[in-house]
């Protein structure tokens, strides 16, 4: 595995900031090994779209790299910080409840499923982990939720209920939630899946602004077109190893292993 390419962000700073660093990356649940090593570096203001057949461990990877799942081999590092583990001697023990959820905080995730809590305003939903989590004065949250209630065109939707709202704009409002922590990094894992098809542009357009300004972005998904205008960089995973990497022109017009060509010729 190399690195990636250059980033548009580091590409006017010449630097080349690793945010995110997954090492020999393994999970197995049971006998069944789901990932066997998995290796990549995602740069600050990449974004970094991973595509792959159903089964092959994106999910995992996604939520491994938040510390969701308990891995088995490797090494995860934030800002090259350990994540989920602290280095004891020579040996590696589990972070406390407290550290981690802290750590949590710096990787925002918005599942397929919006997972709003229901009985929540639009705006409570947003503000409940600052203020439950990082302590912020109420209405200083409530202050930058509505900002970025703004941001995904969902202002005056502030005081309904999840309910109330459709797919498109309850994913919408599951990004602004886990913008309000100002995590850095984002992990997005195939967050248009479970939309009707008229709805799904509106929630990409909202990535795709996150995106122009320079946020980082890990996006497990199937929108091929949103891969190959937004992203940085395309990985293609099968089988729970890195088949292939590279920019989206590289790997979605020209792939050059046999499982990216084939996986590609079902999708476009
Ligand atoms: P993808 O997101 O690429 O579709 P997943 O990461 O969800 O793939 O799943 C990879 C494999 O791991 C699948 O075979 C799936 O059935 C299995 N798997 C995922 N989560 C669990 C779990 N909690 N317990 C047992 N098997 C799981
Ligand atoms: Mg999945």
């Amino acid at each position: 595995m190399t690195a990636s390419s250059t980033t548009p962000a580091a590409r006017e700073t010449g630097a080349r900031e690793v945010v995110l660093r997954v090492t020999g990356l393994k999970k197995r649940f049971g006998p069944l090994e789901v990932l066997k090593g998995v290796d990549l570096t995602v740069e600050r203001g990449e974004v970094m779209c991973i595509i792959g057949p159903s089964g092959s461990g994106k999910s995992t990877l996604l939520r491994s790299m938040n510390h969701l799942e308990e891995i088995d081999g490797g090494r995860v590092e934030l800002d090259g910080e350990l994540v989920g583990y602290r280095q004891h001697g020579h040996k590696y023990v589990t972070l406390p409840e407290k550290f981690l959820a802290r750590q949590r905080t710096k990787m925002g995730m918005v599942f397929q499923s919006f997972n709003l809590f229901p009985h929540m305003t639009v705006l409570q939903n947003i503000i409940e982990s600052p203020v439950g989590v990082l302590k912020q004065d109420s209405k200083e949250a409530k202050a930058t939720a509505m900002a970025l209630l703004e941001k995904v065109g969902l202002a005056e939707k502030a005081h309904h209920y999840p309910r109330q709202l459709s797919g498109g704009q309850q994913q919408r409002v599951a990004i602004a939630r886990a913008l309000a922590m100002k995590p850095r990094v984002m992990l997005f894992d195939e967050p248009t899946s479970a939309l009707d098809p008229e709805l799904v542009g509106e929630v990409l357009d909202v990535m795709k602004d996150l995106a122009r300004e320079g946020l980082t972005m890990v996006v497990v998904t199937h929108e091929m077109g949103f891969a190959r205008e937004v992203a940085d960089s395309v990985l293609f995973m099968d089988g729970g190893v890195v088949v292939e990497r590279g920019h989206p022109h590289d790997v979605l017009l020209n792939p050059q292993m046999p499982r990216t060509r084939e996986f590609l010729s079902k999708v476009l």
